[in-house]
């Protein structure tokens, strides 16, 4: 099987799939409420990849060497029927891992499905235990509670379960500790991550971001930490494990390093845009070629010569002039699911 490079010789194995624009949250960082609002067109139905394309699609990338597939969305699991797709995903020979992205809230409905369908991994987002700061951060959406019934049902269903916590300050790094502590109680991996200037709505500055070291130190101070070696090649997270012994947290640190060099993700868009960084001003439209009867052979062309063209490194060279070039024309996260 031929392995693919980019421009900066990073093989392709990694696909983020985003099988709905839509989400119940309205986070501020991601689906701020002024402007996703009543009025905000969603994506018709008919723009969206169908379950069929989108099984269509991972095989080409599958036969290109991608292995491990990640759901993302908007919100995932308000797709109708997603353990059917993840069903579908988990018979393609090749897929070694199949992950979802989740604000949670319908994972206690799902999770049982999930696990049976194939599905091995869940990230649950949730920045606070505090119902007034979550509240206040989702844009009044959801409740915490739900949210850990969601993490347990998934564990119980044999889910490797992920929290993942963006550090906002003055916004929710009081809960750092707290979030820590809880989740250390629980034995589930916690995961800092640090406020990214993703997409354009969000009003990001880079003074509302609380940084790894500030957060490894917030921790280690009631819970001493160690770093522990990468899991694997790539991984984005830096890894602490608690001195006692119990559990681990994590780091992505986007902001304050950066892991370009390592990045293997390509992004699919509910609408079946490719994209090749999260901070892409443009992709390229598979629908078009899937809708337009091209061949499997046509559409894995198309796909190789994208990918062996890519050179992004926005994490590396972020800096006031691509921030100021790129302003207004990213990519919104709902799209691709951060
Ligand atoms: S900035 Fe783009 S290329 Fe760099 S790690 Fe993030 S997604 Fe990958």
């Amino acid at each position: 099987m031929s392995d693919l490079q980019d421009q900066f010789n990073r093989p392709l194995r990694d696909l983020r799939i985003s099988v709905t624009d839509r989400c119940n949250f309205r986070c501020r960082y991601c689906m701020p409420a002024e402007v996703f609002g009543p009025d905000y067109a969603f994506l018709p139905s008919n723009k969206i990849l169908t379950f069929g394309e989108i099984e269509r699609l991972v095989k080409i990338f599958v036969s290109l060497n991608v292995k491990k597939i990640r759901i993302t969305g908007g919100e995932p699991l308000l797709r109708r029927d997603l353990p059917a797709l993840i069903a579908r995903i988990h018979r393609i020979e090749g897929v070694e891992d199949i992950a979802l992205t989740t604000n949670g809230t319908l994972l206690k409905k799902y999770a049982q499905a999930l696990a049976q369908a194939g599905l091995t991994r869940v990230s649950v987002s949730l920045d606070s235990l505090n119902d007034e700061r979550f509240l206040e951060m989702n844009g009044h959406r959801g409740k915490v509670l739900t949210v850990l019934e969601g993490i347990e049902r998934a564990a119980e269903a044999g889910l490797q379960v992920k929290i993942n916590m963006v550090v906002q300050k003055g916004k929710n790094d009081q809960d750092i500790v707290t979030m820590a502590q809880y989740f250390k109680e629980k034995q589930h991996i916690l995961r800092f991550i640090e406020y990214m200037d993703v997409g354009n709505s969000n009003g990001w500055n880079l003074q509302d971001v609380v940084s790894k070291q500030d957060i490894i130190e917030r921790v280690h101070q009631f819970y001493p930490l160690q770093q522990v070696a990468p899991n694997y090649k790539g991984e984005v997270a830096s890894r602490y494990q608690y001195q006692d012994a119990q559990g681990e947290i994590g780091v992505i640190s986007s902001v304050t390093d950066s892991f370009c060099s390592d990045c293997s993700r390509a992004r699919l868009s509910a609408e079946g845009t490719l994209y090749t960084c999260l901070f892409a001003t443009e992709g390229t439209d598979l629908r078009e070629l899937l809708r337009t009867g091209q061949d499997d052979a046509a559409i894995r062309e198309c796909v190789s010569k994208v990918w062996e063209t890519r050179d992004d490194r926005y994490s590396d060279e972020r800096n006031e002039q691509t921030m100021t070039t790129r302003k207004n024309a990213k990519i919104e996260m709902s799209h691709i699911g951060g």
